[in-house]
């Protein structure tokens, strides 16, 4: 007997108790993802032997920081890389991905992008908008080349292929950020590199891993990747459950993890050159930093499991979904296609109302810089902007579609769906 504490409507609640049983199969494919990536993450740790004393930090230069220098080690071997830089001091992942752009082109190099254009944040990075003299990559003499989707589908290997043959770089963009591309399973980013590679050998396969890391079994760097970035609040979270000695923490940073003379490349271009990875003190990251790593396979798989759940209840309730609530994941991002603003807004007030921090507020759309069309946000997290925690967002316009992601806890990530589509249904927004 459960107490229906959240005063769900009983045919919602009906649903979702049909749409759970549903999702038993891909439950326990996700549980056992988590298993097999939570070894290999326990494995790393014992391995590079993480002591009580890697959990301190340091101040000053950080020169000698031993729990920085190893959870560089358990993030490498953990994700199949030589070498990795994990620090708190990238900003976020759009950072993450300048530095490894910046370290791995030079003047006269070319960019190629080889699933049509990189997600929003970059193109200020590459130079595709804003002025000259900006500093972004084309301003310092990088050039751009970009091979779209097939039928915004699929990638397209010949052109991909005849490409690489004069480009330094090819970048793959795993996650379809805020467009409704399907993402890129790591089988295919495989082929990606392979038609890449087969054409120019010396070529740099980097990949953009926001919101993909242990959503599979394997990560990029296995199927040929040299090179993976992305950033510690979107799958790895860091520190947002702990309570820190001091107050609240500031619970950020990215990772770029592969080859290691490339990892050089880029610490060389995140600190000084000649310095890299040697320097960058940790404060008190590091403890916050390891536990979240640990519990990264585990958090992601919860957040799996509230976006496939998310998914077949609002199929149920007549909605489209992408992907829909069967199609194996490679990333925690879904949208649900909610055919008109009411419902839109509707559903990211109850996303909102169901969180743990700030429940009580009610987002509403604004005209956030830097976007076509108005924004709805609904986040209540422990993290500012942390998507591994249940979080929605979605511009104003066709097809309506909210993007959903997150949710540290199955429990409270199902409730928080449960609160959304509730919301709907007291607005008399629901074909019940
Ligand atoms: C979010 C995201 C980024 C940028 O990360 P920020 O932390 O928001 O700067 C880059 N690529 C993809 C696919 C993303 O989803």
């Amino acid at each position: 007997m459960t107490e229906n504490l959240f005063g769900i409507d009983e045919r919602i609640l009906a649903l979702a108790h049909e749409a759970e049983k549903e999702c038993e199969q891909m439950f326990a494919q996700t549980d056992e993802i988590a298993r097999f990536n939570g070894e290999k993450v326990l494995k790393a740790f014992i391995d590079n032997r993480v002591s009580e004393s890697c959990l301190k930090g340091t101040t000053g230069y950080g020169y000698g920081d031993c729990g920085r220098d190893t959870l560089d080690k358990v993030f490498a071997q953990a994700f199949g890389g030589e070498d990795a830089i994990v620090r708190h001091t990238f900003v976020n992942g759009t950072h993450a991905l300048s530095t490894a752009l910046f370290g791995a082109l030079r003047m006269g190099d070319t960019l190629l992008s080889c699933v049509g254009r990189p997600y929003d944040t970059l193109e200020g990075v590459i130079g595709l908008t804003g002025e000259k003299g900006s500093g972004s990559l084309i301003d310092f003499g990088v050039k751009y080349e970009q091979v779209d989707l097939v039928n915004e589908q699929a990638p397209d290997l010949d052109a991909i292929a005849q490409k690489a043959k004069s480009a330094k770089v090819a970048y793959i963009q795993r996650s379809r950020g805020y467009s409704l591309r399907p993402s890129l399973s790591v089988e295919i980013i495989g082929k990606i590199a392979q038609a890449a590679k087969s054409a120019n050998p010396n070529i740099i396969v980097m990949v953009d891993n926001c919101y993909g890391e242990f959503v599979e079994k394997r990560e990029p760097l296995s199927v040929g990747a040299d090179l993976i970035i992305g950033s510690l609040i979107k799958n790895l979270i860091i520190g947002s459950l702990i309570k820190n000695p001091g107050g609240g923490i500031a619970s950020t940073g990215g990772y770029i993890c592969g080859r290691a003379d490339l990892v050089e490349k880029c610490a060389d271009r995140l600190t000084c050159v000649g310095m890299g990875k040697e320097v960058g003190c940790t404060l008190s990251q590091n403890r916050e930093m390891l536990l979240g790593f640990f519990l990264s396979p585990q958090t992601v798989a919860n957040a799996v499991k509230t976006s496939v759940f998310a998914c077949r209840l609002f199929e149920k309730l007549g909605f489209k979904t992408l992907p829909e609530s069967s199609e194996t994941r490679t990333d925690i991002i879904a949208s649900v296609l909610l055919e008109n603003e009411q419902n839109l807004t509707a559903f990211c007030q109850g996303i909102q109302k169901g969180s743990p921090v700030d429940s009580f507020v009610t987002p509403e759309a604004w005209d956030m810089p830097g976007y076509e069309s108005k924004v709805i946000m609904a986040a209540g997290a422990f993290t500012m902007g942390a998507s591994i925690e249940l979080s929605a967002d979605a511009p104003i316009r066709e097809p309506f579609a909210a993007w959903l992601q997150g949710g540290i806890t199955y429990p409270s990530g199902r409730m928080g769906i449960l609160v959304a589509a509730n919301e709907m249904c007291k607005k008399g927004l629901l074909r019940l």
